[in-house]
């Protein structure tokens, strides 16, 4: 690699998570280097997470979901330009080419470059998608469009929502003066689905779930699911399962009904697709970036790309895999963080490791709770040179004499030969999913199944029995290895 020329400054692509983390961090650490941060839209530094929260009406204003108001940015040093659009990078000449608010182009040089641009949701294959009433949830335009839909028109305002006055008003507005939905289709039951039932629910429509597979939320493994889709029923979700949505139909511009593939047909007056984000990697690809098999940037330990001084983080870039070894893809919020803090931080000259991912995730499903770490998928585990096995075992959260014990579910997976925990899940009703980390704390230590076992967990009756229910899961998945 050649020796970067400080004296150019530090570009950013994207004024989010991965983006503002090593803008901040770099300012931090080498105050003189000069940080720009180009965000091609008017949000910077929001919360995607809590964005169905905000629908639900949890979350009262888009506002509560920014983090760093733009002046809080440039207060930390940092030259933020937002509607600002990169379009074109050139590593030869170390420039890039961005589009400014009035369609002007403007060329700036980089010492070192970092790609943050996110993911994009999809929609495609499923054709009528631009009608209004269907939405993807991804970004803060679409989380006031959704609510400002199912809002009063008698009572709406582009104020309420907040947003410190990014929102796009005429969309938002539009949406506002419509009669609000009474049934909406959720496709998708992966986590954002599964958020957004709950959210739709809240505000008493007759929410319906499509999900192309037989279970919901696939990453979490069917000892979740057969947990969580007895509970979406109670809540009265009505669950499609195995069924595709083909094709959304509607009059005058605004859907009306879906179509599945099975030949199932349902009038509707919304719909939320969530079946799948893709990591934006358009400018990298152009840019001679090589790409993982996933389809994501490929980085190394420090988040440097193929191309000399262009580092990639956050949901455009893969990351090692702390069982695995190798580049995988899990778009989450954490390690975007991490990943562009550390990039920050060697930028600054002082190189540091992005981080290993665990695939750790959580998600609330009314009112129980589901987590997942590691490979939880036999076959993928299989895939990766394991010999996989596994036990689910349901046990108390609490003391069982102590008010609020919940069953929790958990299941481990580890290797038979060399014990060596591989991953697990859990689901239940009393801060289930945060125990989750317990297992993401073992996968980071590479610890065996055993030494899971005799993990020192806390206890206390109003927190946890006294063997808490993962001991009581590695205890019989050990047993069955060592049998
Ligand atoms: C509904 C929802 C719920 C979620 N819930 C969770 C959760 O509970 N837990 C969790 O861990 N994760 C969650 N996530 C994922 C998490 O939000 C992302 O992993 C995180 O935001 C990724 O940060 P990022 O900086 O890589 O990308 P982003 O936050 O997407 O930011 C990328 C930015 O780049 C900008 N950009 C793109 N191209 C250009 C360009 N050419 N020029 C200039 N700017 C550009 C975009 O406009 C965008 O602002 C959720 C995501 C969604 C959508």
């Amino acid at each position: 690699m050649t020796a970067t020329n400080t004296t150019e400054p530090f570009v950013v692509i994207g004024g989010d998570a991965a983006g503002l983390s090593a803008a901040s961090k770099l300012k931090r650490e080498a105050p003189h280097r000069d940080a720009i941060v180009f965000e091609k839209g008017s949000w910077v530094s929001y919360a995607h997470c809590g964005t169905p929260y905000f629908v639900k009406g949890d979350v009262e204003t888009l506002t509560d979901l920014l983090s760093l108001s733009p002046s809080d940015i440039r207060d930390r040093g940092i030259d933020l330009r937002r509607n600002h659009e990169v379009i074109a990078v050139s590593p030869m000449e170390q420039t890039v080419t961005v589009r400014g608010p009035d369609g002007e182009k403007i060329h700036q040089s980089y010492g070192d470059l970092l790609v943050a641009t996110g993911a994009r949701a999809l929609s495609e294959p499923i054709s009528g998608s631009q009608l209004d009433g269907v939405f993807t949830l991804h970004g803060l335009d679409s989380a006031a469009n959704v609510r400002a839909f199912l809002s009063d028109p008698a009572e709406f305002t582009v104020e309420s929502l907040g947003g410190d006055g990014y929102v796009d008003e005429a969309t938002a507005t539009r949406y506002g003066a419509m009669t609000p939905p009474e049934t909406v289709a959720i496709v998708g039951g992966g986590y954002v689905g599964i958020e957004m039932a709950e959210a739709f629910s809240a505000w008493e429509l007759d929410v319906h779930l499509f999900q192309r597979s037989d279970h919901v939320l696939p990453p979490f493994g069917t000892a979740v699911a057969e947990r969580v889709e007895p509970h979406l029923d109670e809540q009265g979700v009505t669950l499609h399962l195995g069924t595709e949505v083909a094709e959304f139909s509607g009059e005058d511009g605004r859907v009306d009904s879906l179509a599945c593939s099975n030949g199932t047909e349902l009038a509707v007056d919304a719909a939320l697709v969530g079946i799948g984000i893709r990591p934006n990697v358009q400018l990298a690809a152009e840019t001679a970036v090589t790409l993982g098999d996933s389809g994501a940037i490929a980085i190394d330990e420090y988040g440097r790309t193929s191309v000399d001084h262009v580092y990639a983080a956050g949901d455009c870039a893969e990351m090692p895999h702390v069982v695995t070894g190798e580049n995988t893809w899990v778009p989450l919020g954490l390690t975007a963080n991490r990943a562009g803090r550390a990039i920050g931080q060697t930028v600054a000259g002082n190189p540091t490791p992005v981080g290993r991912i665990a695939g750790t995730a959580v998600v609330k499903a009314f009112d129980l709770e589901c987590g997942r770490v590691g490979l939880t998928n036999l076959d993928r585990a299989r895939d990766a040179g394991f010999d996989p096995v596994s036990e689910t075992i349901t046990a108390g959260s609490r003391s069982g004499y102590y008010p609020g014990v919940a069953e929790t579910t958990v299941r481990l997976v580890a290797d038979r030969k060399s014990g060596r925990l591989l991953g697990g899940s859990i689901v239940g009703g009393d801060r289930a999913a945060i125990r989750i980390d317990t297992l993401a704390t073992a996968l980071e230590g590479e610890l065996s199944i055993e030494e899971v076992e005799r993990l020192d967990l806390a206890y206390a009756p109003p927190f946890s029995p006294v063997w808490d229910p993962i001991l009581v899961a590695a205890k019989v998945l050990n047993g069955q290895i060592s049998s």
